[in-house]
């Protein structure tokens, strides 16, 4: 069942919240081998779904999510639960409070299931990087399903539930939810409270949504975003502006983005934009050149915040300690044995490019590139266009194993993505063809002014009819 048909029947009464729990659990069972969930929540999630059960047949008004099954990317806290955040580090941590995410899904009655594996910290394109094992992609379980948002992914693409949350930093909903055929929101930059969500690098984290259909996505997003007062980053979402119907929009496609298109998918996209000629819409072509240093630049301003806020897993503050003789050896030692390869390279990137004598020429350098991306992106919006359409992945998703043998590939895995991070801009990926038992799922990303949401939702509709018309 898709959310829309669950929340009905589950509200009316037609089916219980505790069948839909039961056969959402039965399917992660089911499903283990594909690796999507690192704490399934079986007790919990039936006694949610008990207690909203008693409110309906006592007649009491529930949500407007009421039964719906979700997953959570566990470096999103739900008090007394388990968040490993994918490390060794905290595998035994429990987090003392609740995510406002997390407050408001439950407000309205969506049913938690479990939290989703995920690349150590959120670091990574491919899912490969958790203490906890790979998960797989389940249109070809030889490959991954993309990361770091890897388990929500898997667990909407497994069918196990029909949405997820993810976080972003520099691609992490996108590139899976392309790699695995779904829908992928990153929001604007201070629409959805990071409060609850564990640091990665603050000035660009934001939490993000996967689901099958579009509609679902901006259910969820429209039950999540706005100001919590925990997070002063965080913003009261402004109304939007009248929304366009896609044949009024102008919608830019950037040279940059389509000359760096890998040979055999840019036929499968070009083709999706004829279909949008033919269907109406109208394109132009324009430059974003900051884009060149995409990657760079968020490398460089990501390691520097990554290695500031991972100082506190220090075997003091949080994670587990490994005794040593002295503090500094015992803080050394609890590091050491808690992090993977993947964050102790970056953490060592991150130390360097903030240490004296660098600062300017790397840090500063990256924030100067970020005001440019930033400058770029408004000009477009104001003079050129009304939205951006690219790619979102430079390939089909790789086979397990194949990207984390070199670091440099990994990380240009993001090359299509960071840019709408640096810039704060919201993004989201829709799928550009039917699902089909032959080739593996490739997406597009429109890209829009700051808090353009709605926009994006509705030209992200008008392209999921074009695709779902394709015989
Ligand atoms: N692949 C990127 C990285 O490794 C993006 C991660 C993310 O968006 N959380 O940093």
């Amino acid at each position: 069942m898709e959310s829309f048909e669950i929340v009905k029947k589950v509200s009316s009464g037609e089916v219980s919240a505790v069948s839909v729990v039961s056969s959402v659990l039965q399917k992660i069972e089911q499903q283990k081998d594909l690796n999507a969930f690192i704490t399934v929540f079986e007790q919990r999630a039936l006694q949610k779904a008990k207690e909203l059960d008693a409110k309906i047949a006592a007649g009491k008004s529930v949500g407007s999510l009421a039964g719906l099954p979700i997953s959570v990317k566990d470096n999103i806290a739900i008090a007394g639960q388990r968040m490993t955040c994918g490390s060794a580090s905290l595998q035994d941590y429990r987090s003392p409070f609740d995510a406002t995410v997390v407050e408001r899904l439950e407000a309205e009655d969506a049913i938690i299931v479990g939290k989703t594996n995920l690349d150590e910290f959120a670091m990574g394109a491919t899912g490969e990087y958790s203490h906890f094992g790979a998960s797989k992609n389940p249109l070809d379980t030889s490959r991954v399903p993309g990361g770091s948002s890897s388990g929500a992914a898997v667990s909407v693409a497994g069918g196990m539930v029909p949405v997820a949350l993810g976080s972003e930093t520099g691609g992490s909903v996108r590139l899976p939810a392309s790699y695995c055929g779904l829908v992928g929101l990153k929001p604007t930059y201070g629409s959805v409270s990071r409060y609850g969500l564990a640091a990665f690098s603050s000035s660009l984290d934001q939490i993000g949504v996967l689901s099958k259909t579009v509609a679902e996505n901006k259910a969820i997003f429209d039950c999540i975003k706005g100001k919590s007062a925990h997070d002063m980053t965080s913003r009261v979402y402004p109304q939007n502006a009248e929304i366009k119907s896609g044949k009024d929009l102008v919608i830019g496609l950037p040279d940059e983005f389509f000359r760096a298109l890998d040979k055999d998918l840019s036929p499968r996209i070009l083709a999706f934009i004829q279909k949008m000629k033919d269907a109406g819409f109208r394109f132009k072509s324009v430059s974003l050149p900051s884009s060149e240093f995409a990657v760079p630049t968020y490398y460089v301003l990501t390691t520097a915040e990554l290695s500031s806020n991972l100082s506190r897993i220090d075997g003091v503050r949080y994670s587990a300690r490994k005794e040593a003789d002295g503090v500094m050896q015992m803080i050394g030692a609890s590091r050491s044995a808690g992090f993977g390869k993947e964050v102790k390279r970056r953490i060592m990137l991150g130390t360097f490019v903030l240490s004296a004598g660098y600062f300017d020429a790397y840090y500063g350098k990256a924030l100067q590139a970020k005001a440019n991306f930033e400058a770029e992106f408004t000009h477009l919006f104001e003079n050129e266009c009304d939205l951006i359409l690219a790619p979102v992945a430079n390939s089909l998703p790789p086979k397990l194993g194949e990207r984390c043998l070199d670091p440099v590939q990994m990380y240009n895995t993001d090359v299509f993505t960071c840019g709408a991070n640096i810039a704060g801009i919201p993004a989201l990926s829709v799928p550009i063809e039917k699902r089909s038992q032959q080739a593996l799922p490739l997406s597009v990303q429109i890209m829009g002014n700051k808090f353009c949401e709605e926009q994006l939702f509705a030209l992200a509709q008008e392209l999921e009819s074009i695709v779902n018309k394709d015989s």
